[in-house]
């Protein structure tokens, strides 16, 4: 299914232009417009699913092979040093367009910094706790 009113639908779609990399049937594979880092591409399911939980398993058990294919042409193209895979749900996540997708963010020697945190601390009750947690919902 495709949303209206959705930018990634459109793009996904071809009814609005962007640089694209590759296209079949499933994904459409752009540059960001507002790039972390030179080549900094999205992967772009064609149909609308909002969030990696919503996605179809079938087409998401495709986005790794494709990540995988876009990664080693940017290092073999753009002569990147690696890689990173970025996917963010929710808004508290820092997802902004609500449609999912694959950032792959070539990392070149020097730069650009990202995807670094503080590391917190834990100890083995609280570390029991989250799995109770969690596994509860599985
Ligand atoms: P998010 O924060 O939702 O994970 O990432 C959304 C990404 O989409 C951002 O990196 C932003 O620069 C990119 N983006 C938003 N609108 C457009 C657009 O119209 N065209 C392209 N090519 N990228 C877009
Ligand atoms: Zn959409």
């Amino acid at each position: 299914m495709v949303k209206d009113d959705c930018i990634f639908c459109k793009i996904a779609g071809g009814k609005i232009p962007a640089a694209t990399l590759y296209e079949d049937e499933d994904f459409r594979v752009i540059l960001d417009l507002g790039p972390a880092s030179r080549g900094h591409a999205l992967i772009l399911p064609k149909e609308h699913y909002q969030d990696l939980c919503e996605l179809d398993e079938a087409v998401g058990a495709k986005v790794l092979a494709l990540a995988a294919k876009i990664g080693r042409a940017m290092k073999s193209g753009l002569g990147c040093a690696g890689f990173n895979l970025v996917q963010n749900n929710g808004e508290a996540a820092g997802q902004t367009v609500k449609h999912f997708h694959m950032h792959i963010i070539p990392r070149y020697e020097g730069g650009p910094e990202m995807v670094v945190w503080k590391p917190g601390s834990s100890d083995a009750g609280e570390l029991e706790k989250i799995v109770e947690e969690i596994t509860a919902q599985l």
